[in-house]
């Protein structure tokens, strides 16, 4: 084990908590019974993790997080496996770069990626019967970083504080792999070229809560994102990579800089090479994805994201133009990729790529 986690005090809980139903889950709304922290300060650096009771931090008001949003976040998931000897992560070894590049962009410094993992593993052993054994449900786990240092001055912020918390969820959409809605969202966009689309920061899901608002009061679940400067090339959907199927050939955005490189992304990418089906990582707009629908050559839309894996899209509205994909069922690749994903996830399928971490 590393060094700096040799050094990890823990403290357990006197109260645990009651553990809810597995079969009646959301997402997000329960906590485990601990969380796990690690300081830095400047001089110093990342310091004195520890494992203490789920509960309020204290942080002064004027904490620079609370004014200029220096902050991220992470989310990945624990599966039980399939073969009953215990818990399995999903390619956190990528959550833990992704942490970096993020943090990089921001000014927050950077973490080793085996204290990272490391730090996680720790605090599901702590939890570990914290994670619900239903179809459907996970323990997801939110790492994120917050600046605290007490100052109103408009700079990187001195200290820090690496988090970590637990959730035991169910399914991210209620409805399963039913089909989504989504609205074109030609007004509002969530990233541009020199911007942060490519980091995970909650910075880019409050300038997205408007037009998911919006979207939502039109009767749709989600918007799909055009480029910030023309509005007119597909970028994602919501807070996922966005997929099109289109004369059997899958189209999704490149990594330019404007998109957030998902996990899930990489992995649809992976199999779907593996299985010779032709990927087009390139850009391409919102106008051939209407003229393919129009032409019959548009058989499928999904999302894909560590939340919902991969969620099947029903329906599009962009301006006054609505179109059906697929009769509005789900496509036979979306249900292949899900099925795929969650079989390795959880060790119903071989894990050819070394994907899944046992714990
Ligand atoms: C987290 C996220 C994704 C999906 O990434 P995964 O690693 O697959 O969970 C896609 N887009 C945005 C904007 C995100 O924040």
């Amino acid at each position: 084990m590393n060094e700096l986690l040799e050094t990890l005090k823990i403290t357990k809980t006197t109260h645990p908590k009651e553990k809810p139903d597995p079969a009646a889950l959301g997402f997000g709304q329960v906590f485990t019974d601990h969380m796990f922290l690690l300081d830095y300060d400047e001089g110093q650096g990342w310091h004195d993790p520890v494992i203490v009771p789920y509960g309020p931090i204290p942080l002064e008001p004027a904490a620079a997080v609370f004014h200029y949003a220096q902050e991220m976040f992470e989310g990945l998931k624990t599966y039980i496996s399939a073969d009953g000897d215990g818990l399995r992560l999903f390619r956190p070894d990528m959550n833990a770069k992704r942490t970096n590049q993020t943090n990089a962009r921001i000014c927050i410094p950077l973490i080793d990626e085996e204290i990272y993992v490391g730090a996680i593993k720790a605090l599901i052993g702590m939890d570990r019967d914290w994670a619900p054994d239903y179809p459907g449900t996970s323990l997801y786990i939110r790492p994120f970083i917050i600046a605290t240092e007490s100052f109103l001055g408009v700079r990187s912020s001195n200290s820090f504080k690496f988090i970590i918390i637990l959730s035991p969820s169910g399914p991210y959409y209620k409805g399963g792999l039913t089909p989504t809605k989504i609205y074109v969202e030609d007004n509002y966009v969530r990233s541009a070229e020199g911007l942060t689309g490519d980091a995970k920061i909650g910075g880019n899901y409050v300038i997205g809560l408007k037009a998911q608002a919006c979207a939502h009061e039109k009767g749709y679940d989600q918007v799909l994102w055009l480029d910030g400067k023309e509005r007119r090339y597909v970028e994602e959907i919501g807070t996922s990579n966005a997929f099109f199927v289109i004369d059997g050939e899958v189209y999704t955005a490149p990594l330019t800089g404007t998109i957030l490189p998902g996990i899930t992304r990489d992995s649809v990418l992976t199999i779907l090479r593996d299985r010779d089906i032709p990927v087009r990582e390139e850009r391409f707009t919102i106008h051939e994805v209407y003229q393919a629908a129009d032409e019959g050559r548009l058989s499928e839309v999904f999302a894909a994201g560590t939340a919902a894996v991969i969620s099947p899209v029903g329906e599009m509205l962009w301006k006054d133009r609505h179109i059906t994909i697929n009769g509005g069922e789900i496509g036979s690749l979306s249900q292949e990729l899900y099925d795929t994903i969650t079989g390795i996830q959880s060790g119903y399928l071989p894990d050819t790529h070394g994907w899944t971490v046992k714990l």
